[in-house]
């Protein structure tokens, strides 16, 4: 469900660009929702393994590693929810 719900906002992003028309906020919306779904996979994935999920042979820890950063990087999911406040909801600049 959360895959879809990205792929979904992902697209609205795209379709929104192509028409020239506004689409920060959908773009920041799906940046979000595929970070947080991928790692939630990864902690799924992670507790599956037990133990052996920090054994590099398995690849585990790399994917969990990896899929962690996207929650930091392009942008911090921190700050697409510092956007989302100002420019969706139309709260006080937080930062
Ligand atoms: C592999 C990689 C690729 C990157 N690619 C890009 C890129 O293409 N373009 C680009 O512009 N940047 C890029 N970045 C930088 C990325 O945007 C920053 O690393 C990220 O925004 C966190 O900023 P920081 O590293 O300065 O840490 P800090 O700003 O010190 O953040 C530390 C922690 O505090 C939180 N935080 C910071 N400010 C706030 C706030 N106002 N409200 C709530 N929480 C806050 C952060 O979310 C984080 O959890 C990349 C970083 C990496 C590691």
């Amino acid at each position: 469900m959360a895959v879809e719900a990205a792929t979904l906002m992902r697209n609205k992003a795209a379709c929104l660009f192509d028409a020239g028309a506004p689409c920060g906020a959908e773009a920041n919306m799906a940046k979000y929702l595929a970070s947080e779904a991928a790692w939630d996979a990864a902690e799924a994935c992670m507790a599956t393994f037990g133990g052996y999920g920090f054994a590099t042979e398995y690849h585990v820890e790399r994917k969990w590693r990896e899929a962690r950063l996207f929650r930091t990087a392009p942008v911090s999911n921190n700050l697409v929810l510092a956007y989302v406040g100002q420019h969706v909801l139309g709260m006080l600049r937080s930062y």
